[in-house]
């Protein structure tokens, strides 16, 4: 069994987070530490760690992410200027929480995709 992280206390609402969107299969919220006018964290609310723990039957859930995210960019009104979608994974790709998530950043022109 994976450890829980913070997410599913949030996901719980054991704890206070900003929550914009929640179904059965995700949950959003805003991130703590915005790097972004509209930074906002979709998550599903199974725990899996990791894109590398990702299953078939996830798919559903997963694929929600997107239709979510297209939805609160559509809120934010970033749709026509564009925005980012952003899922870390382990330590070279800077992940932080061990439950997987997709940053939705936007707001700004968020320049190149890596920092050289
Ligand atoms: P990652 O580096 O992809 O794992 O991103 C983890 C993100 O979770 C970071 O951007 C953090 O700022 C954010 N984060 C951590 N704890 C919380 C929290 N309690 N509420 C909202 N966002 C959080």
């Amino acid at each position: 069994m994976a450890e829980e992280t913070i997410f599913s206390k949030i996901i719980r609402k054991e704890i206070p987070a900003e929550i914009l969107y929640q179904d059965e299969l995700v949950t959003a919220f805003r991130d703590i530490h915005p790097k972004a006018p509209t930074h906002v964290l979709i998550v599903p609310n199974v725990l899996i760690p990791t894109v590398n723990e990702v299953e078939p039957e996830h798919e559903l859930a997963l694929g929600r992410l997107f239709t979510v995210a297209r939805k609160l960019a559509a809120d934010a009104g970033l749709a026509e200027d564009g925005y980012r979608l952003i899922v870390n994974c382990n330590r070279h790709g800077g992940q932080e929480v061990y439950h997987i998530h997709m940053h939705l950043l936007g707001g700004r022109p968020l320049g190149p995709m890596l920092a050289r």
